[in-house]
């Protein structure tokens, strides 16, 4: 049951709305052993050629989807209308299939159910469920919007990191958490092209020396069950979100197609927490400002022989290679320039069999049973950022307000620390029973520095390590981070901590709670 539910795809300001407003419409471990991981990287085969410039467009395009279900009385007394919905060109909305099957909703139709909750967290990831559990446990009444049915979603990160666990120990929670199967990273090492190299030590960092390895859909299922232990949370699957709801020049809330039909969830507050193709923001209009050539990512997996162990991470010429230990398999990233599958498919899957063994030559025999492209799935990469994260009556958080990619592992920890700070800032106003648009700036000023330095962290530092077009250049030295540290042993600490805490980490400020309201 899990085995294929973890094959499933996932699709996964102030400024005025690109779209214009409208009546709404009529019609609507056990084994939690220490393993140092080794990251090895051959620096020596990585190309200086650029990636490509970002291709993917903002140029908004209307759209003539329209929302199912009616509009109460009471929306029409209050003028709610919702956003005109305007895509990006060759968008979610078009490309890919939800998990709802809106055409079936459509002629399904029936009547719009209409909820009414304090906060609506639109996106169950790692931002909104952490966002959801704090926001719970402080007594706010909280309805969690998530599009799957469940958390075996497909690959975006296995990493907690320490800054991660710090929160999890603040809420008392870390030790049953580390209860859970996992693997432990208490340093980086890295392969270079004069030797192994420590690049970021995590041991000194308290309470906890290491970023743990494990599932996310684990850790969300932790979460889950965290949160809805208080009576102000509810977790709603199956339930994507297509619509804003707009009362009086603020957005009061949201639309979804659910299981049971069409549902509307009106909100003091809508926490977009719905992931770098976040159909929130969009549909708010808020403008995104792309920030790197993206890579992509080729993910399949190969069996694995108990107790082997391969190097974490390699590198040689056009390609990457991420092995992660899933006990019985290894779950693989291939990390290939932007657009690049068309070509990897073009030379073969021989060729592709021997650019993987070339890095892992233990995988070879393995590899012959990878006979169709069916199982290599494309997923595409890329790093943007908001302008402006927020809108009355609505803020984005985690990637929905900045996507980040897998360079160094950290966009999950930027997320979680996203949704700790906005906790901190809105749970006593929402308790109070009204959110001000200098709440929600608030928010934007105190994580957006944070997320720049690591954007760039991403793109200047850890970028170098990914592929580029163009092939091997076996001269080539070390990039310059590499030589720094290799000088100066002392700055694996310092990496270490960047790394394993981010930017200003949050602390937990938000008081356990009486429900309110
Ligand atoms: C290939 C790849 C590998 C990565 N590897 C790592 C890594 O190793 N470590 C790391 O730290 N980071 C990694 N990242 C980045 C990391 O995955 C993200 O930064 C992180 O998941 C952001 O969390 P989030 O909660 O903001 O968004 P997400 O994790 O994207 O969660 C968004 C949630 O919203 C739901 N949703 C989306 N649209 C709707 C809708 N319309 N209605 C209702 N629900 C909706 C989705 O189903 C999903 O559950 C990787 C990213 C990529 C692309």
């Amino acid at each position: 049951m899990r085995q294929s539910r973890r094959d499933r795809d996932d699709e996964e300001n102030e400024q005025p709305p690109q779209g214009r407003w409208r009546d709404p419409p009529q019609q609507s471990s056990a084994d939690h052993r220490t393993a140092e991981l080794t990251l090895s990287v051959l620096c020596a085969g990585t190309s200086t050629a650029r990636l490509p410039a970002p291709l993917w467009c903002t140029t908004p395009v209307a759209l003539t989807q329209k929302t199912s279900g009616s509009v109460t009385a009471l929306e029409r007394e209050r003028g709610a209308g919702v956003i005109e919905p305007r895509v990006p060109a060759g968008a979610w909305w078009s490309a890919r299939p939800g998990p709802v099957d809106l055409a079936a909703r459509q002629r399904q139709g029936g009547p719009m159910r209409v909820e009414r909750t304090t906060c609506c967290v639109v996106g169950g990831g790692p931002a909104g469920m952490m966002a959801g559990l704090l926001l719970a446990r402080s007594g706010v009444d909280v309805t969690v919007l998530e599009k799957h049915e469940d958390f075996f979603r497909d690959f975006r990160g296995d990493t907690i990191h320490p800054a991660t666990l710090r929160i999890l120990a603040e809420l008392g929670i870390a030790e049953e958490f580390l209860d859970l199967p996992h693997t432990r990273m208490p340093r980086v090492s890295m392969e270079t092209a004069s030797g192994p190299l420590t690049i970021a030590e995590f041991s000194r960092l308290r309470p906890y020396g290491f970023i743990a390895f494990l599932p996310q859909w684990d850790f969300l299922d932790f979460l889950y069950d965290r949160a809805r232990a208080h009576p102000t949370f509810r977790l709603i699957r199956q339930a994507e979100v297509t619509e804003l709801v707009l009362d009086g020049g603020r957005i009061a809330g949201v639309r979804a197609e659910t299981v049971e039909g069409p549902l509307e969830v009106r909100a003091d507050l809508v926490l977009a927490a719905d992931g770098r193709d976040s159909v929130v923001r969009e549909r708010a209009g808020l403008a995104v400002i792309p920030k790197s050539p993206p890579i992509d990512v080729l993910w399949f997996r190969l069996s694995r022989a108990a107790d082997e162990e391969v190097p974490f991470f390699r590198s040689e010429g056009d390609g990457v290679l991420v092995s992660i230990n899933r006990g019985t398999y290894w779950q693989l990233a291939y990390v290939i320039p932007h657009q690049g599958f068309d070509r990897v498919q073009e030379r073969g899957l021989p060729t592709f069999r021997s650019a993987i063994a070339a890095l892992v030559p233990t995988f070879a025999d393995r590899l012959e049973g990878v006979t169709t492209w069916e199982q290599v799935k494309l997923l595409s990469v890329r790093v943007d950022r908001l302008r402006t994260w927020w809108r009355p009556g609505l803020l984005c958080i985690g990637d929905a307000a900045h996507a980040m990619s897998p360079a160094g592992g950290v966009g999950i920890n930027l997320a979680i620390q996203d949704a700790v700070a906005a906790a901190n800032v809105l749970a006593p106003a929402l308790r109070a029973g009204g959110v001000t648009t200098g709440a929600l700036r608030a928010v934007q000023r105190r994580r957006e520095l944070p997320t720049r330095i690591t954007q760039a962290f991403q793109i200047r530092v850890v970028g170098n390590l990914y592929p580029r077009s163009g092939g091997t250049d076996a001269d080539r030295p070390d990039p310059l981070p590499i030589r720094l540290i290799r000088r100066l042993p002392a700055l694996r600490h310092l990496t270490g901590r960047f790394i394993g805490m981010g930017v200003r980490p949050e602390h937990v400020h938000t008081a356990v709670g009486t429900p309110v309201g």
